[in-house]
């Protein structure tokens, strides 16, 4: 068999009948009997099978004996006009080469219906399911999509660091990295640990964020975006947490806290048109199968206007709700998913952006407001998910930032880069951050974040 000449199963699909072909991937499912067998071939390149129809006459049952689901093979043959329902056209095979076997009494996948905790536990082998087959293959597609969608606006893909030495973002725990050996830490003559003698000379972490950094690339070039990697080691086990998820954070020069939300808005909306015009196929399979109002979702989220409002005014709604919250609403507390989700899915129906949150709940860099009591943050709020987007504009006077620096008891020194930003040419700026896999979760409806990302990285999983 010639390998140049595979075509992949979503072309032939799309093929017209009559033209020979080789096809590889991988045994769905196999049934017939004396006469003729079928199997039903996916090779990843959509969620639908071809089906390959084995003239008995022209194949032994020995051949075919190792044909058996989760095996890879190869198939010559001619594309035909199929006459059975469900699909148009089909492979009347000429030719069988086997790649590989799969043992029917020790492949994992050999039936249909696995719970998505079983699939966790064999997360090797569950990107090989329709589901899974389908998500990731959607992850891909909104990644491009975050790459166009900004190239197309002018914006620049920088890159901010993975390994850092700052810990001023403040959103969350932080993995260290170090090179120490941990069985003989160095110290000095105070007893600290000596950081002089690690690989940076310093205390360094993975990143939580790379915003600090961005704002250094906006103040250069404008308008920017990072879309990397980032770690927190909270041990927070919901289904909206990883400790190793994607962000996207954009940052743009000479924009207020009002051009943020238009473009955190536009920017969505964008994601989920792409998603419902290039992902047809993946999302009519979950809306089947797992979620029959996916599709009628993200239709609507595409459709409507998202509400703005205060925290003030969402704290009002939450109090005035008669709803009996898990953690109590008042005014200066942090709002939870609960709050977040009753906001959006009971009383407005649609999604939220929420702004002007108090000082104390938010992090440092923030533009203070007027009032002295809030900040210019916004958080997008969604459906079934509570907080997909947190942003604001970001204080641009040196003196302000310095001040609520102090305020918060944090260290100025190692901020000097930052401040340099304020320091010199300062001029206002917003910008916000993303959580891929939050926007995975409501654009496959999927409703724990561990299935959404290929290997998750959760407390006490890291095997592969
Ligand atoms: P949350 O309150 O939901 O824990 P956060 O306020 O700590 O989130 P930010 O620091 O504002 O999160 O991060 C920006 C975005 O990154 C969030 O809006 C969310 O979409 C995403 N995000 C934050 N933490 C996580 C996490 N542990 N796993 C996956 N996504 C996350
Ligand atoms: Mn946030």
């Amino acid at each position: 068999m010639e390998s140049g000449k595979r075509i992949k199963i979503a072309q032939l699909l799309k093929s017209e009948p009559g033209i020979s072909t080789l096809v590889k991937g991988w045994v769905r499912t196999k049934r017939g009997n004396k006469n003729v067998a079928f199997v039903a071939l996916n090779d990843g390149s959509t969620v639908n099978n071809i089906q390959i129809v084995f003239d008995m006459t022209r194949f032994t049952e020995e051949q075919l004996k190792p044909v058996t689901t989760g095996a890879c093979i190869a198939v010559e043959g001619i594309l035909t006009a199929s006459p059975g329902g469900g699909q148009s056209v089909e492979i009347s095979a000429e030719q069988l080469l086997v790649y590989g076997t799969a043992d029917s009494d020790t492949y994992p996948l050999q039936k249909k219906g696995h719970s998505m905790e079983f699939l966790r536990e064999i997360g090797h082998l569950r990107p090989r399911t329709n589901t899974f087959g389908c998500v990731f293959r959607i992850r891909h597609a909104m990644a491009f999509a975050i790459h166009k969608f900004f190239n197309d606006k002018g914006f620049f893909y920088l890159h901010t660091p993975i390994v850092t030495a700052s810990d001023a973002e403040g959103a969350g725990a932080m993995f260290q990295v170090t090179t120490l050996d941990l069985n003989n830490i160095p110290r000095d003559e105070n007893n600290k640990i000596d950081f002089t003698q690690d690989f940076f000379g310093r205390a360094s972490n993975l990143t939580v964020s790379g915003q600090l950094e961005g704002e250094l690339g906006a103040m250069a070039l404008g308008e920017i975006y990072t879309f990397g990697p980032t770690f927190r080691a909270e041990n927070s086990n919901t289904p909206r947490h990883l400790a190793e998820f994607w962000m996207i954070e954009p940052e743009m020069a000479f924009y207020e806290i009002k051009d943020n939300m238009d473009l955190a808005e536009e920017f969505i909306k964008y994601l989920v048109k792409y998603a419902i015009d290039n992902c047809s196929d993946d999302l009519k399979f979950l809306n089947d199968m797992f979620d029959k109002e996916l599709l009628e979702r993200l239709q609507s989220v595409v459709e409507t206007d998202f509400v703005r409002l205060s925290y003030t005014e969402g704290v009002e709604i939450l109090m005035n709700s008669g709803v009996k919250f898990e953690f109590p609403v008042y005014w200066g507390a942090d709002l939870q998913s609960e709050h977040e989700r009753y906001l959006v899915e009971k009383h407005f129906r649609r999604p939220v952006i929420l702004t002007d949150y108090p000082k104390e709940i938010k992090a440092f860099y923030m533009k203070q407001n007027e009032d002295g009591k809030t900040v210019r943050a916004m958080d997008v709020l969604f459906p079934k998910i509570g907080e997909i987007i947190g942003g604001s504009q970001r204080e641009e006077s040196l003196e302000k930032l310095e001040a609520r620096i102090e305020e918060m008891g944090m260290e100025k020194d190692g901020m000097w880069w930052y401040l340099d930003t304020r320091r010199f040419g300062t001029a206002p700026h917003s910008g916000f951050g993303l959580g891929f896999e939050r926007l995975l979760l409501f654009v496959t409806g999927m409703s724990n974040i561990r299935d959404v990302i290929p290997f998750p990285r959760t407390p006490k999983n890291a095997e592969f």
